[in-house]
């Protein structure tokens, strides 16, 4: 028998949504999403799955993930019920059941743990340059080595364990049957969405937001590559510290426009910003800006001199690796293409 949450709708208004239990089920918001199909509709279902605190059904479900939040179905529903707000609620809710460390949860629901959890970073990096005698060398070098280890070590230890308790609990624990070779088969499908988040197009009017994500994801993941494998800031080769600026600023410029829009909320999905999404896109403007500042005052032998510079970027980006990337909004990417995976395994 089904198990009901009563608290249920208390518990979600903690991940963000508004309003919800409003709806009256006249199935608009489904009707005008581009993205819902017979087979496979929504957003109302899951409303209705929240309104009845039927927790266990939303857990294995994949839909929260299939939504590209358009807004569409908040600017339709007659109620003001926000549907498109609910389903990005739903997915804090499921990063946080995905999330064994239980920090997600915590970081979501609590503005002042997470200032303090950023807080705690920042006296960290602070404790750590007053015990090198703020040696600029060393401080570079342990910057660089930080950036590796902490790769390894949040995607081993925090992000492998998730998508293993996410597939438990959408694919083991409904149990659905998949044979081995439909895992290595559907395997593309993963980096498919990955890199191109390709279902977004199928939103209406999303295609200059769609546009903006994919060079910000290569821009992203080049910054990455360039820091951490090519050594950017230690580097004699032009073309790699050339590469580095133009993908760092690819990364705060196109960021600006992220920012602006949650300024601004000119659109449905800037009209209710959480603390976790104003983190993630201020964060990810930092860390592109600081490291662009880095380099530049490198070449131009000002960093001697400033070393804040580099104390601060290295802030931005231990703030960044150790709370945003495995606990707060930056794991979305991660589980909506696992999401897309596990529905194509799921078909
Ligand atoms: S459009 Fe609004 S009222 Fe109608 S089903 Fe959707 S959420 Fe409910
Ligand atoms: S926000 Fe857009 S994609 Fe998401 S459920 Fe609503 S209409 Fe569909």
């Amino acid at each position: 028998m089904a198990k009901i949450n009563p608290a249920f709708g208390k518990e979600l208004q903690k991940f963000g949504s508004v309003n919800f239990n409003a709806c009256y089920n006249c199935g608009n918001c489904t009707a005008v999403c581009s993205l819902s199909t017979t087979e496979n509709s929504f957003p109302r279902n899951m409303v209705r799955l929240s309104a009845l605190g039927l927790e266990e059904e939303i857990q294995s479900s994949l839909k929260p993930w299939e939504c590209y939040y358009c807004g569409e179905c908040t600017t339709y529903c007659p109620q003001e019920a926000n549907p498109g707000e609910l389903m990005m609620a739903l997915r804090r809710y499921l990063t946080s059941k995905y999330d064994w460390t239980g920090l997600s949860g915590l970081l979501y629901k609590s503005l002042p743990t997470t200032i303090a959890a950023f807080i705690l970073v920042f006296a960290g990096v602070i404790a750590f340059a007053l015990s090198v005698n703020f040696e600029l060398d060393t401080l570079l070098h342990i910057g660089h080595l930080f950036e590796m280890i902490a790769i390894g070590t949040i995607g081993v230890v925090i992000l492998l364990p998730n998508i293993l308790r996410m597939w438990h609990y959408t694919i083991l624990k409904p149990g659905v049957k998949v044979p081995f070779r439909k895992y290595l088969s559907s395997m593309g499908e993963l980096f498919v969405h990955m890199f191109t988040q390709k279902r977004a197009l199928g939103c209406d009017d999303n295609q200059k937001r769609w546009f903006e994500h994919l060079i910000l994801v290569f821009g992203y993941l080049a910054l990455l590559f360039t820091t951490v494998f090519l050594n950017w800031f230690s580097t004699e080769s032009v073309f790699v510290q050339v590469f580095g600026y133009l993908v760092s600023a690819i990364v705060f410029v196109v960021t600006i426009d992220f920012v602006s829009g949650r300024v601004k909320k000119n659109k449905e999905v800037n009209k209710h910003s959480q603390p976790s999404d104003w983190l993630f896109v201020i964060w990810l403007f930092l860390m592109g800006f600081t490291a662009f500042m880095v380099r530049l005052f490198i070449d131009f032998d000002w960093l001697e001199s400033n070393k804040w510079l580099y104390i601060f970027h290295f802030t931005v980006l231990a703030q960044w690796a150790l709370l945003i990337v495995p606990f707060g909004k930056w794991t979305h990417f991660l589980y909506r293409s696992f999401a897309m995976y596990f529905a194509r395994l799921k078909e």
